[in-house]
């Protein structure tokens, strides 16, 4: 079997990976890593004034990490500048948010140079290299003008736009044209994966041959989607085994009799937390039998809180949280509990068990692991209810959920009152749907059949050209 070789913009390295705190994604990859051995390579978190002399190597078993300093600056213009200020707005839709130079774009470009340079002579010939997310779409590129021939696959874990989205970016057609040098470029959809087809066909005079793969601009590729899951029986346990604590005893206690509307979310604009706290206060006019029958709980730990966008955002939803509480609390009972911090994945996994209603709303999101989780959580005896923007990756899966479209404040009411309301043997059925897939495509699964898709592609020649 290939090594393994990852590359993503932060490292779980050893020293910071408790098992109870790490992500589904961290665990599998690990896991894949453990089982291949290989390389996890990725920033190390430090910023430095001068230049990087040499990436630094941690040997743990079977795995090595190896982990690159950064300038300050490259690390402003390829993070904060392209990848956060540049792609992520423009890639979840939100052209109103894109902020662009050039500047920036050498930048990302710049890092990209760099983490090819350190990553070349770490490479094996037969070595399988899986690159993550958009911090690092060039880098295949790079890697390949470095004469580098091993199979190479990308994943893609937020959304690919519609084309007339993505020209609004200057640099569509170069970001398009160096995903084509991975062999095979993965993303969470088939709406997603659409979208990547149409812009190479329509832009770059690609074609989709009857052996699937992808051809333009002289190169193979193979397009697929591979939607993200969780360790689903790892989370239905923690949610088991968090029903008994203290943090779940006392929010049940502070419930009484009422019901809980739960919402988890990063504190982003994508996420759509104003839309949702505006449909709640629409459900607590128009169905006023929900008022103090019904309680909104959002938790949403600040992310990425330098930036302006976010620091904004958040000043909104405290206002939105105030007027909302201000015009319906009563002094037995506030409506919305906006918590500004973040929870452990056990705690989480007990809030998500005793709550009737999942709320994820987003406007965008590649795929949404809240949704997963909620439903994992849930006992078979008396599951909750998961409420899904239909703009989630998750919305292509579970079909079980109340699909909402997170513009409609009033059709978001509507589903809110249709699921503190609906019987059990419905939520019954609707749960076992999504159980059951969840169950069967968890993340295991996930990362086994992405790595399988790189596995199966031919070594590619050394002039950057795949053999058929
Ligand atoms: N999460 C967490 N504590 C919190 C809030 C969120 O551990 O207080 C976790 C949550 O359990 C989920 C992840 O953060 O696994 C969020 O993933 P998702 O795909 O929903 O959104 P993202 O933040 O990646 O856009």
């Amino acid at each position: 079997m290939s090594r393994l070789v990852v590359v993503s913009n932060r490292v779980a390295l050893p020293s910071l990976t408790k098992r109870e705190s790490t992500g589904g994604l961290a665990v599998a990859v690990l896991e894949a890593l453990e089982q291949h051995g290989g390389i996890w390579c990725g920033w190390s978190g430090d910023l430095i004034s001068g230049e990087p002399e040499a990436i630094d190597i941690l040997e743990d078993g079977k795995i090595t990490y190896a982990t690159l300093d950064l300038p300050e600056d490259d690390y402003e213009q390829f993070y904060n500048g392209y990848s956060n200020g540049s792609l992520w707005p423009l890639l979840h839709y939100r052209l109103d948010l894109v902020e662009y130079s050039r500047q920036n774009y050498a930048g990302y470009m710049r890092v990209n140079q760099r983490f090819a340079e350190h990553l070349r002579p770490l490479l094996q010939d037969d070595d399988l290299v899986w690159v993550h997310d958009y911090h690092f779409i060039p880098l295949a590129r790079e890697l390949r003008q470095r004469r580098c021939t091993q199979r190479m696959g990308f994943f893609l874990h937020v959304p690919w736009p519609s084309r007339e989205v993505l020209t609004a970016l200057p640099d569509h057609r170069e970001l398009a044209e160096a995903l084509l040098e991975y062999d095979v470029v993965g993303f969470q959809t088939k709406g997603y994966v659409l979208a990547f087809l149409d812009f190479v066909v329509r832009e770059l005079g690609g074609t989709v041959e009857p052996d699937g793969f992808l051809y333009a601009l002289g190169k193979r590729t193979r397009v697929q989607h591979f939607p993200i899951s969780i360790e689903t029986e790892n989370f239905t346990e923690l949610a088991e085994e968090a029903e008994g604590s203290n943090h779940v005893r006392r929010l049940v206690q502070s419930m009484g009799d009422g019901k809980l509307i739960l919402g988890v979310d990063r504190l982003d604009y994508s996420k759509g937390l104003i839309n949702r706290f505006q449909a709640y206060e629409h459900l607590l006019r128009e169905y006023p039998e929900h008022c103090r029958a019904a309680t909104l709980m959002q938790i949403a730990p600040t992310s990425r809180g330098d930036v302006l966008q976010y620091q904004e955002i958040r000043q909104e939803l405290e206002t939105e949280a105030g007027h909302i509480n201000g015009t319906y609390a009563d002094f037995d009972w506030t409506p919305i509990r906006y918590l500004n911090k973040g929870f452990s994945r056990k705690i989480l996994a007990g809030f998500y068990r005793r709550s009737q209603v999942g709320l994820v709303t987003p406007l965008r999101d590649g795929m949404n692991l809240v949704a997963k989780e909620y439903v994992a959580a849930q006992s078979a005896a008396d599951p909750g209810v998961l409420i899904l923007s239909r703009f989630a990756g998750a919305a292509e899966e579970m079909d079980g959920a109340l699909l909402v479209n997170s513009y409609d404040l009033a059709g978001m009411a509507d589903a809110m009152n249709q699921a503190l309301t609906m019987p059990l043997e419905e939520r019954v059925n609707r749960w076992v749907r999504m159980i059951d897939q969840l169950q069967s495509f968890d993340v295991h699964h996930w990362c086994r059949t992405c790595l399988r898709a790189i596995e199966m592609v031919a070594v590619s020649q050394p002039n950057g050209d795949s053999a058929a």
